[in-house]
């Protein structure tokens, strides 16, 4: 479970982050939501422990991975290099990669080099590298953004089938509230600094078309 009190961020003069308290219970699917420039990355890469936090408290569980919003893919190596990077030992073998890339529809670019994916692709590369870590809390920067429609809905649906299988919790920073409400048990709102709203969807969480999503998404193909 996540538990973040009091947290607080600023860059030079500006005070992005002046008081968040978060918790999210263990394998708890929870939106955020918020206007550019609100913070919601900044928040997302201290949870990461990539940023240093300015004051409060973060407590985090044991594995965390992010998908970036700009993913920063390492240039010189072939993508499945870069969705195993960094995992240990026998980790690193390519048949994990390429599961995680057909999980993501990027079977076929492997051995690409990051130059030569489109911004949706590399975005898949990094929830590709987030979800081979199978970690106990999944922090998701708006990762379909740049996705077509389609490509999108199939990610909804591996997005919700992933977090059936394993029951991570999972922060989705996104801007499409159609989302947050397919596929959060809560909804909250970052602004000024501080959670502003937030909005529980109703629990047991409903059964959620995700077969639906599928066949739609392969008939749609
Ligand atoms: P978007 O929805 O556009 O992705 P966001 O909510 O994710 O926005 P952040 O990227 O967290 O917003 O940025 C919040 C604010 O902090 C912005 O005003 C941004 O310019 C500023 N900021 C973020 N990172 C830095 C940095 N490293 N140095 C200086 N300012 C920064
Ligand atoms: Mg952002």
């Amino acid at each position: 479970s996540v538990k973040v009190r009091g947290l607080a961020k600023r860059f030079g003069e500006r005070a992005v982050l002046s008081e968040v308290d978060i918790e999210l219970a263990a394998g708890e699917f929870v939106a955020l939501l918020g206007r550019s420039g609100s913070g919601k990355s900044t928040l997302l890469r201290i949870l990461a422990g990539l940023e240093p936090a300015e004051a409060g408290e973060v407590d985090v569980p044991g594995a965390v991975s992010i998908a970036f919003q700009q993913p920063r893919l390492l240039p010189w190596r072939p993508v499945w290099r870069n969705v195993v990077l960094g995992l240990p030992g026998r980790g690193r073998d390519r048949a994990l990669a390429e599961r995680a890339l057909a999980e993501v529809r990027l079977g076929e670019h492997a051995d690409a080099w990051p130059r030569t994916l489109s911004g949706g692709e590399a975005q898949r590369v990094s929830l590709a590298r987030a979800l081979v870590r199978e970690p106990d809390l999944l922090l998701l920067d708006e990762p379909f953004g740049a996705l077509d429609a389609l490509t999108r809905l199939a990610m909804h649906a591996l997005v919700e089938n992933l977090w059936r299988r394993h029951r991570p919790g999972v922060l989705l920073v996104t801007h499409d509230v159609d989302e947050a409400l397919l596929l959060a048990d809560r909804i909250l709102v970052l602004a000024d600094g501080r959670i502003r709203a937030e909005h529980v969807l109703d629990r047991p969480r409903p059964r959620r078309p995700v077969d639906h999503l599928d066949v739609r998404a392969k008939v749609l193909a």
